[in-house]
């Protein structure tokens, strides 16, 4: 099979096009990975026609298909089977348009996030999604993961940026849906299928992005507060008193804000250490003097009404680049001990409860460890990371992710906000969606790629058999 395999592949893309098991055996297998890419044989298209050959002649071999990006993901939404082929995008780069006045720009899908920002930066326009891995990163792989990252609370995720996309079918039928048009009601919109769907309903291999004017005026604060509810009032404060110029709105929990502020980590505290709660606001505006003026007083307002105890206001760029390095200082998580990482969502009313109880069930369940929590508030997104010992890390998973996963039911949370479902989270699928919700997935899979060759196995599973209930914490006590 595989010699066939990479036969047919080398007459669609050429030689070069292929790499086979072997080589890629020294190829890493992602961020934050330490083993290294299985697959049959890894294949590189370079433009739209190719991919469909490849994927025409997979869907008649009945071969499995999982489509990579940067490879930055964190949920094990790419790993393939030793029996599968790998179609990285990597040679699929070309901005092909940015036009200034319809505000958009169309890409192929391997292009790297960073890539496009720094090209529309030259038209005096921005691309306002923004994430950590923005320099590996692909537009392919945002919209397939319908990305977050931190400006979500202006600007809305990867979905509310794509006006239109190009995706070959499971059978290589191209989809051209290149719409660039804020509105078009034109019967479904059938981009939104494939935006979010982790490569399991087809390969985006162009987009059409929606860009914005770029902000001229940037200010930032990093304040400190003394109560969950001050956090919760702080944040409808600077919506309301920064006139639709809030552009992110991030908060620490003290150990997290501690911990990057402290050696080994670089960071220098901006503001005292024993605040119970950190918020870093940032609005981006038009005018560097009247912007500040307004942020300034909305930050006087809230330190006289005693809303927040004490803020640091950023007086330059480096000021700006120091507080956001301080939120995006996350590697510190692996300082002395193995971390489990959760990118989970709820409403704000619930979270004060949520990490309070969260914190307690740890302590009594699962021994030594150590608990950061940070993230989009604005959006209702929370980062919590459990830390343990590296001897522990295997035995204690597990029981970790079902302590942070269960009681999310019971606040309608969800167990993603913006990393996706992949492998890693779908025994926890059930706790955020219902058997409806997932059973229609299961048609539209079915629908899509009747053979089951795209993504085998993310998501969740197509035998309705596999049940839909959700894992008990492993020898715990409570449910
Ligand atoms: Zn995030």
């Amino acid at each position: 099979m595989s010699a066939a395999l990479v036969d047919a592949l080398r007459a669609i893309v050429g030689d070069g096009g292929v790499i086979d098991a072997a080589e890629l055996g020294k190829r890493s297998a992602g961020a934050y990975r330490f083993d290294t890419l299985k697959a049959g044989a890894l294949v590189r298209p370079s433009s739209t026609q190719q991919v469909s050959e490849i994927l025409r002649w997979c869907h008649a071999n009945q071969v499995g298909v999982v489509t990579h990006g940067g490879l930055t993901g964190l949920v094990h939404g790419a790993d393939a089977a030793p029996s599968e082929v790998i179609l990285s995008l990597e040679r699929m780069r070309a901005i092909e348009d940015i036009d200034p006045r319809q505000r958009t720009a169309t890409v192929q899908a391997g292009v790297p996030l960073q890539a496009l920002q720094e090209a529309v930066d030259e038209h005096d326009l921005a691309f306002p999604l923004d994430l950590g891995a923005r320099g590996s990163a692909t537009l392919g792989g945002n919209a397939a993961t319908n990305a977050g990252g931190n400006r979500v609370i202006r600007y809305g995720m990867t979905r509310d940026m794509i006006l239109g996309l190009e995706v070959v079918l499971a059978d290589g039928t191209v989809l051209s849906s290149l719409n660039t048009l804020i509105k078009n009601n034109a019967g479904y919109d059938l981009k939104q299928l494939f935006i979010g769907s982790e490569g399991t309903l087809g390969v985006i291999t162009r987009l059409v992005l929606r860009l914005r004017e770029k902000p001229l005026a940037t200010n930032m604060a990093f304040a400190g507060l003394d109560s969950f509810e001050a956090v919760a009032a702080f944040l409808k404060h600077c919506d309301r008193a920064l006139g639709g110029t809030l552009s992110a709105y991030e908060v620490m929990w003290q150990s997290f804000y501690r911990l990057v502020t402290s050696a080994p980590a670089k960071g220098q505290p901006p503001i005292g250490q024993d605040f119970a709660y950190y918020v870093l606001v940032e609005s981006q505006g038009s005018d560097q003097e009247l912007d500040g003026q307004r942020f300034g007083d909305t930050m006087e307002a809230a330190l006289e009404s005693g809303l927040i105890a004490d803020a640091a206001i950023a007086q330059s760029d480096q000021d700006c680049h120091a507080f956001w390095a301080l939120r995006d200082d996350v590697g510190q998580v692996v300082q002395g001990g193995m971390p489990v990482v959760f990118d989970v969502s709820l409403p704000i009313a619930a979270m004060e409860g949520y990490v309070d109880t969260l914190a307690e069930t740890l302590s009594n369940e699962i021994g030594e460890h150590r608990l950061w929590v940070f993230g989009h508030l604005g959006d209702g997104n929370l980062h919590v990371v459990v830390q343990v010992k590296p001897m522990d890390y295997l035995a204690l998973r597990p029981k970790i992710e079902a302590l942070v996963y269960r009681p999310l039911a019971a606040c309608h949370g969800s167990v993603s906000a913006e990393h996706g479902i992949g492998l890693e989270k779908k025994p926890y699928l059930y706790v955020s969606r219902s058997a409806a919700e997932v059973a229609l997935m299961r048609t539209l899979k079915t629908a899509l790629d009747p053979k089951g060759i795209l993504n085998p196995g993310k998501i969740f599973d197509l035998d309705p058999a596999a049940g839909t209930s959700v894992p008990q914490a492993p020898g715990s006590a409570a449910s």
